[in-house]
């Protein structure tokens, strides 16, 4: 039903067709496989929390 749909990946902030929305944040299945198959220890791996992070804030305050 949303094929067509364009979203705006919060990783690599390109516009893909798949992937998986987390929170009001859509992150694209390109990265939502990098972010898997990185090791925790690795700086990248900081990177992609540190993105998550910036749309895991609640906005239900605002
Ligand atoms: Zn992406």
């Amino acid at each position: 039903m949303h094929e067509s749909t364009l979203e705006t990946c919060i990783i690599c902030e390109q516009r893909k067709k798949k992937g998986i929305h987390l929170y009001t944040s859509f992150i694209c299945i390109d990265c939502e496989k990098e972010i898997l198959q990185t090791d925790t220890n690795d700086a990248k791996y900081q990177y992609f929390i540190k993105r998550l992070k910036c749309v895991a804030k609640p906005e239900i305050f605002s």
